[in-house]
């Protein structure tokens, strides 16, 4: 994962956008608009280390729009984050929060770091240092960051705590994904899996599928692809194989078992950071195989749900005849020159920015509930939930057919143009 120096997501994300802007003939300073960042902050955090020595961190924040209202989008804690990665990640918030018409725009940003050798304690100090140098620039009302990859609900309230603590006053709208009881939403750490599922669900009713009747493999087994794979199993579905990055041995491994997987048993062998331990997974029946073997698998299912750059040219190819359907759970898996094959076979593929974009509804739900200072049953948060996503994907999905576009083409279609919309009204374009 993340080791082909050749690949830019910020290019991929550019070109995706180009192929739209094409289509809906938009003017040169409107595609430069949105080809581009509004703003971004780029700076030094320094940390002083459980051992006592001084360490410097990069972080990022990038704002790609917020034509539509506040920023919103994760902050990732990563050894391979780029600028160039913020950037596309934070264009692909601004389409997210569009796509299911949240009054959002979009944001993204991280930190080169790997919590694997950081203490907590030295963690909680690279989220102190990422608020002081954007106090400023961040807020409720101009940009409100998220859990993203290798960030969760503690590293949130860090977060706010540090916030609040220079502003002199409590703002539980400052960011999402904080702890529940904190400030933070039922349901949350459920939204980003359950709501990738809640489109697959209504993608297999258009296609006649019964959920019991298909397979899945599942690319990751972090937060998205556990959630996933929960509810995805509830319908009735069987995942046969999930995959996972080894820490020890810097590399994925695909956990396969033909009778299919059994989540609780395969969480009770996982570390925090969702890696599976080999030997025990053996022991249990599974087939650990290595590389990036779950694409490979004879299902009807793929849900990729780890990292960028995932489907490509050189393995797009291994998709089995089987696969009907691509759920993508995961930012930017799939790069234009896979997406190109996946259309020319006609599979069916639910892109990332609408099928992942449970997460930043739920979020926005959360800072409602943080705002009003009034916070909902699960029930009501999951099911506001279910609405928001199943309006949307009906949305993409009625427009692909009558146009005749690619899934990820037609939600940009709709997200693009709302955005455009507000840009021009505001008088930006
Ligand atoms: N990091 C998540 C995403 O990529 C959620 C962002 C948010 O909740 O603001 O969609």
């Amino acid at each position: 994962m993340g080791s082909d120096r050749s690949y830019n997501p910020f290019h991929m994300a550019q070109q995706q956008f180009d192929k739209v802007a094409d289509f809906l003939g938009l003017d040169q300073a409107t595609r430069d608009l949105l080809r581009f960042p509004l703003r971004e902050y780029h700076f030094s955090i320094p940390v002083r280390m459980d051992d006592g020595s001084f360490k410097v961190f990069r972080g990022f924040r990038v704002q790609h729009n917020d034509a539509r209202g506040p920023g919103k989008g994760g902050i990732r804690f990563h050894p391979q984050e780029t600028a160039d990665t913020v950037r596309a990640l934070s264009m692909w918030m601004t389409w997210k929060c569009s796509v299911v018409d949240i009054p959002l725009g979009g944001s993204k940003g991280g930190v080169i770091c790997d919590p694997h050798h950081l203490s907590l304690r030295e963690q909680e100090q690279i989220c102190r240092g990422w608020v002081r140098q954007v106090a400023n620039d961040v807020g409720p009302l101009r940009d409100v960051p998220a859990p993203d990859v290798m960030t969760n609900a503690q590293h949130m309230l860090w977060m706010l705590d540090e916030y609040e603590t220079i502003r002199g006053a409590r703002y539980p709208g400052l960011i999402t994904g904080k702890p529940v009881g904190m400030g933070g939403s039922l349901g949350r750490t459920e939204a980003t899996g359950f709501g990738l599922v809640y489109t697959l669900r209504e993608a297999l009713k258009e296609k006649g599928m019964k959920p019991s009747e298909t397979t899945a493999s599942v690319q990751g087994f972090g937060n998205v692809a556990q959630y996933a794979v929960r509810l995805y199993t509830k319908l009735g579905g069987k995942v046969v194989c999930v995959s996972c990055w080894d820490q020890e041995d810097q590399k994925s491994y695909a956990f396969a078992r033909k009778n299919g997987i059994d989540l609780d048993e395969l969480l009770s062998i996982t570390d925090r950071f969702g890696g599976i331990d080999k030997k025990k997974a053996r022991d249990l029946g599974y087939e650990v195989l290595p590389g990036d073997q779950w694409i490979d698998q004879d299902v009807d299912i793929l849900m990729p749900c780890a990292m960028e750059n995932q489907v490509r040219g050189d393995n797009v190819g291994r998709i089995g005849k089987r696969v009907r359907i691509v759920a993508e759970g995961a930012n930017g898996p799939t790069t234009p020159e896979a997406d190109k094959v996946l259309e020319q076979r006609e599979i069916f593929v639910l892109p990332d920015f609408l099928a992942n974009a449970g997460g930043v509804t739920c979020s926005y739900f959360e800072q409602v509930q943080s705002n009003m200072n009034y916070f909902w049953t699960k029930d009501e948060v999951l099911g506001r939930l279910d609405v928001k996503m199943t309006s949307a994907y009906l949305a993409v999905s009625e427009l692909a057919r009558k146009n005749k576009l690619y899934m990820r083409d037609a939600a940009y279609v709709i997200a693009i143009n709302r955005v455009v919309e507000a840009c021009k009204a505001r008088g930006w374009a």
